[in-house]
């Protein structure tokens, strides 16, 4: 075996960790907004709106001219490919009105899941044949950083060895490309919270996954100063009857992360996972209150968790667009308080606050 390897130039390492580090600014984080054409139109279904061009468009329109203040709380949004080459309806492309704002675009560049043959019923994440290409050109067109999504679930025979090291595999092998295009990848290893397993079986889980996942970053020589990880909380089952205290969760959370992830990592910005919106601040306050140390920013990249209340506020129509926008700034100010552990449980009320945003063996 041979350890020869070059790190990418001063350059480049100086470019990504630049990027790197204002995603996880203190008191701010990433509004995922990256849904699918399919995703996006069950979201919309939920509001009794058509999965039109137009209405994910206009939607889309809503998140990103909100108060230019939003960007006091929210750094990055991930946008999906569709997305990305949208625009207001004045005609101002959507990337225009988030770099106006200080906001960073970012891209979804994995192509979704696909089953692993032979497993029970786990999968791998496809995209890496022309990603290079395409991170090229997202970067021209604006994005500084992308998201990967892998998924992991916990059952009695899984994740299996073959989950395991198949997806952190893919994941190493997607960062040093996005890497090579002077792209911040965030490596998104989720896994699910389905299942009946109690909270220590989910911390086992949680370290097992991670601790492949920084070999294999290891493995591929990439920069990790130049890379985020957007983990699953440790929560018990979705079905397990053991409830866990958000200071469990917190504890367990913290715990999995100290013992696999390099302290080189700037940050780590979870994913909400079919939290409500208020449990997903009230745990983001809490893992930022664990009296341990913590040598990353613990910050927010929530999808659901950021807009449940703006799209049932919203409806679909044009006089509620500011009621939406300012339910988006409500959740974006209650998580920046949580991801510096000054959040107050229930201080910020909105309309969706404790629905569970839980979706069965949810696909992105
Ligand atoms: P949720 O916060 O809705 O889990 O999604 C975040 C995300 O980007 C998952 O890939």
């Amino acid at each position: 075996m041979t350890t020869y390897f070059n790190y990418p130039s001063k350059e480049l390492q100086e470019e990504l960790s630049r990027i790197a580090k204002a995603i996880v600014a203190p008191g701010k984080g990433i509004l995922a907004a990256d849904e699918s054409v399919s995703t996006m139109g069950k979201r919309l279904a939920d509001i009794g709106c058509e999965n039109t061009d137009e209405n994910r468009r206009a939607y889309r329109e809503l998140l990103f001219t909100s108060d230019p203040k939003l960007a006091e709380n929210v750094s990055g949004v991930i946008l999906f490919h569709e997305t990305l080459y949208q625009k207001t309806s004045d005609g101002t492309p959507f990337v225009e009105i988030l770099k106006k704002r200080g906001i960073i675009p970012g891209i979804k560049v994995d192509k979704g899941v696909v089953p692993l043959f032979g497993s029970e019923d786990e999968c791998t994440t496809q995209g890496l044949d022309d990603l290079a290409a395409r991170c090229a050109q997202y970067k021209k067109d604006g994005c500084d950083f992308a998201k990967w999504r892998c998924v992991l679930k916990i059952g009695k025979n899984t994740p299996s060895y073959q989950a395991i090291l198949e997806n952190a595999n893919v994941l190493a092998r997607y960062a040093s490309i996005c890497q090579s295009q002077r792209i911040v990848p965030i490596v998104e290893p989720e896994i699910l919270p389905d299942g009946d397993h109690d909270l220590e079986r989910g911390l086992k889980v949680t370290e097992v996954v991670l601790a492949a996942v920084y070999k294999a970053l290891s493995d591929h020589h990439v920069y990790l100063e130049g890379t985020l990880l957007k983990p699953n909380m440790v929560t018990p089952g979705q079905s397990c009857a053991k409830k866990a205290s958000p200071q469990d969760v917190a504890l367990a959370t913290v715990l999995a992360l100290r013992r696999t992830v390099p302290a080189a990592v700037p940050g780590i910005t979870f994913l909400s996972g079919g939290q409500s919106e208020e449990e997903a601040s009230i745990h983001l306050n809490a893992i930022n209150q664990v009296p341990l140390l913590k040598p990353w920013a613990l910050t927010f990249s929530y999808g659901r968790a950021l807009q449940a209340s703006v799209l049932r506020a919203w409806q679909g129509k044009k006089e509620n667009v500011a009621a939406g926008q300012a339910e988006l700034l409500k959740r974006a100010k209650a998580n920046a308080l949580a991801c510096q552990g000054k959040y107050v449980a229930g201080s910020i009320p909105s309309f969706a606050g404790n629905t569970s945003l839980f979706v069965k063996s949810h696909a992105y």
